[in-house]
């Protein structure tokens, strides 16, 4: 397995200005081969889907296209300007649509949509001589890019062949993969059970609780306030996509503090679990709905921090010797932990378990970390392993050495700020 990892970098005006040439070549590219891909695909339909076609463009038809267009006049429809800037960042942009292509046709993915400039600026990916030290990163064509003091000393020194630049409200940041790192030998620790919460972020059948960080519920505060204060400018005033940079921050903020919760959380059941039982969240938005989940947005959000959970768990589990297995969501929050009388009246509130059998009382978090962690033993368990579509996304990591004690409340995420380095497993 091997880690990806990143940082924040500091561009000079200059480096910023090339950066952005850079994305915006990469996302004209992809752009320009998708249509070239959506032609092929409407004939290839018209045609009545056959199995073997040659018509499909791929990675390099395309670039070779592409190199016809950069040497063709901008009057003849050519793309001159592409010169300026290194070839590899439409080259793999194509490569990318590739993928997301290949994705949709195997029913991996949803047909790929265009890139628009509105939806954000995006990023690229650079091959070539890459080297960071101490301070900065040596980019192709771009030149050496100093990194934002808090992070040096943070990516792995030294060459690179590969690096992903991208950028989010406002800030650039560069991920590189690592070395390959072996899986670890099982760690031979105590097994646990984990219910993820919307209040608290996860509650352990130890009892155990990691509670979301304290800067998350500000951030969403600060987004609620925010959001209002677009609406009340006026559209397409100055004000307005002032406002709207705010908010863009104010989301990635939370983001960023989210994720970094959710690393340190993994982290820690990895590195004192021999394997940690969750529940198989596919299955679970079909069977624990109502009034105890929140809906809309809220729940979009949610839903994708689970999967991160799920996906940083599994890959540090590998890490550190730590299994990490799936259940189905059979009634974890209505069955009773004790007699195992399954009644929708056990659950008297969001946060209070009462058997409505035998008496039996109960946070409802822990009642369900416990029916979790005892449905790992029944015959139906299923191993966790999902397919990961973009297998070159960026992801984040942060170690950490947080140790706790069975029964403690244990606060994750700095309230000082998100950090923005990552890792994460690419292959
Ligand atoms: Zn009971």
């Amino acid at each position: 397995m091997r880690l990806s990892y990143r940082a924040e970098i500091r561009p000079t005006p200059r480096q910023r200005q090339a950066l952005l040439q850079h994305a915006g070549n990469a996302r004209w590219a992809y752009n320009w081969g998708l249509r070239q891909h959506r032609d092929a695909y409407e004939q290839w339909v018209e045609l009545g889907k056959p199995k073997k076609w040659k018509g499909w463009p791929n990675a390099i038809s395309l670039h070779r296209d592409l190199n016809a267009l950069k040497k063709a006049a901008s009057e003849d429809g050519g793309v001159p300007w592409m010169y300026e800037a290194s070839k590899a960042a439409p080259q793999e942009a194509l490569r990318d649509l590739d993928r997301a292509f290949k994705n949709f046709l195997a029913g991996r993915a949803r047909y790929p949509r265009f890139k628009s400039r509105s939806r954000g600026i995006g990023g690229f990916r650079l091959t070539g001589a890459i080297k960071i030290d101490h301070r900065t990163i040596q980019l192709p064509v771009i030149g050496r890019v100093p990194l934002q003091p808090g992070e040096r000393g943070y990516l792995p020194w030294g060459k690179h062949a590969q690096v992903s630049v991208t950028e989010q409200a406002g800030r650039w940041f560069v991920s590189v993969v690592g070395a390959e790192v072996e899986d670890a030998a099982p760690n031979g620790k105590p097994v646990v059970g984990v219910d993820l919460g919307v209040a608290r972020l996860a509650t352990l059948s130890d009892g155990t609780v990691i509670e979301n960080p304290k800067a998350l519920q500000r951030g969403q505060r600060k987004i609620k306030r925010f959001q209002q204060e677009v609406s009340r400018k006026k559209k397409g005033s100055a004000n307005r996509s002032k406002a709207r940079a705010k908010l863009a921050r104010a989301h990635a903020r939370v983001r960023d503090v989210r994720r970094d919760s959710l690393h340190k959380a993994t982290t820690t059941l990895a590195k004192s679990h021999g394997k940690v039982i969750i529940e198989d969240l596919r299955v679970r938005n079909m069977t624990r709905s109502g009034a105890s989940r929140k809906r809309g947005l809220n729940r979009v959000i949610l839903d994708a921090a689970f999967g991160e959970f799920r996906r940083l768990l599994e890959y540090k589990g590998k890490l550190y010797g730590c299994e990490v297995v799936a259940v189905p969501p059979h009634y974890t929050s209505q069955r009773c932990s004790v007699c195992g009388h399954v009644d929708a009246g056990n659950r008297r509130s969001q946060g209070d378990f009462r058997c409505i059998s035998c008496g039996h009382e109960a946070n409802a978090d822990l009642n369900a970390a416990i029916n979790i962690l005892e449905a790992a033993s029944s015959t139906d368990s299923l191993n966790a392993c999902g397919e990961d579509v973009r297998p070159d996304q960026p992801r984040l990591i942060r170690q950490t050495s947080l140790k706790q004690e069975p029964g403690t409340s244990l606060r994750v995420g700095s309230d000082r700020g998100p950090s923005s380095q990552e890792a994460g497993s690419v292959s």
